[in-house]
């Protein structure tokens, strides 16, 4: 097997990582935060202590940050400079596309190569080894990198070239993310209306008001009273603001996701950043002045 290093171990990085540890891919894993490379220890990992010292023992490095300052501060300060050629650079985390295409350049100029594979679904599917990959690569590299995919995840898209799986990554956010606030709405007009949150899902899930919110990521979250991410609103509104961004630029308008954006922004201004995304409906009740419902407990 490849040596594999891992650099960004929070709520997504740190069960990928261990998913790879368990089905037999050794890592050599660092994060700023040593707890979630402790986490790696515990399973059998190495850790590292730098960016450096992966980059120089590692066959391919899985990257799993924040946002594009991040990746482009590892990877081009500290990948680039230290790894050997061949290197492959796979950065699985959702950043700008054109930063993607800036770091992919860099990259390869350098005689590496470079992946960019982010992540659909949820942090409990990353949990399970059950994500799906967008992922941008020619076709060696992309063989290169599908059987560690393939440990993380069930469900692998081979969009195009380096660039392709971050731009289908946008995508599918913008309509995520903008469809999380509508749904957030929605249960606070039928709150206030004083229906039943229990009838009123079961409903909307049953006619053309169906969407992926209502019937997997409200009901386990927000409504079973769990606002710890999953999914920060923090990271979600950086999202929205890369589709709202790239299509600016392209003079594509989106005034839906323009209104979702700030309306993720005033959930963040009243304190709501770092809780999942579902909690935006706990912010939007909280705004209207109606107690956020929950469903009765399963228990
Ligand atoms: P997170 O904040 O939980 O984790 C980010 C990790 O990166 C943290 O452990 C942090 O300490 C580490 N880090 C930051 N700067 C670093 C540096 N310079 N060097 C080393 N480590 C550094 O975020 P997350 O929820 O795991 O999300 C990661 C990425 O995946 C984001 O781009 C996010 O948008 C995307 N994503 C998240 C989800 C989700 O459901 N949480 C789903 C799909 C995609």
């Amino acid at each position: 097997n490849p040596k594999i290093g891992f650099i960004g171990l929070g709520r997504m990085g740190r069960p990928m990582a261990s998913n790879l540890q368990r089905k037999g891919f050794a890592t050599l894993s660092y994060d700023v935060n040593p707890q979630g490379v402790a986490a790696l220890v515990a399973l059998g990992g190495r850790g590292a202590a730098s960016i450096e010292e992966v980059a120089r023992e590692s066959d391919i490095v899985f990257t799993m940050l924040p946002a594009h300052p991040e990746v482009r501060s590892v990877v081009l300060d500290g990948i680039v400079p230290h790894a050997r050629p061949g290197t492959l650079v796979v950065d699985m985390s959702t950043i700008d596309p054109l930063a993607t295409d800036e770091v992919a350049a860099a990259v390869e100029a350098a005689g590496l190569g470079f992946v960019d594979a982010p992540v659909g679904r949820l942090a409990t599917h990353a949990d399970r080894g059950e994500c799906l990959f967008m992922v941008g690569a020619s076709a060696e590299n992309f063989a290169r990198v599908k059987p560690m995919l393939e440990a993380m995840g069930t469900t692998i898209h081979h969009c195009g070239p380096a660039g392709a799986g971050i731009r289908m990554k946008v995508v599918n956010n913008y309509l995520a993310i903008a469809a999380c606030q509508l749904n957030a709405e929605t249960l606070t007009l039928a709150a206030r209306f004083g229906l039943d949150v229990e009838r009123t899902i079961d409903i909307l899930n049953g006619t053309t008001a169906n969407n992926g919110h209502l019937k997997t990521n409200f009901p386990v979250k927000v409504l079973a009273g769990d606002i710890e991410p999953g999914f920060q609103i923090d990271l979600a509104h950086k999202d929205l603001g890369l589709a709202l961004t790239s299509a600016s630029a392209m003079k594509v308008p989106l005034a839906m996701g323009a209104a979702a954006r700030e309306c993720l922004q005033l959930a963040r201004s009243r304190g709501f950043g770092g809780k999942d995304f579902s909690a935006l409906l706990d912010a939007w009740c909280d705004l209207a002045g109606v107690a956020a419902p929950r469903l009765p407990s399963k228990s």
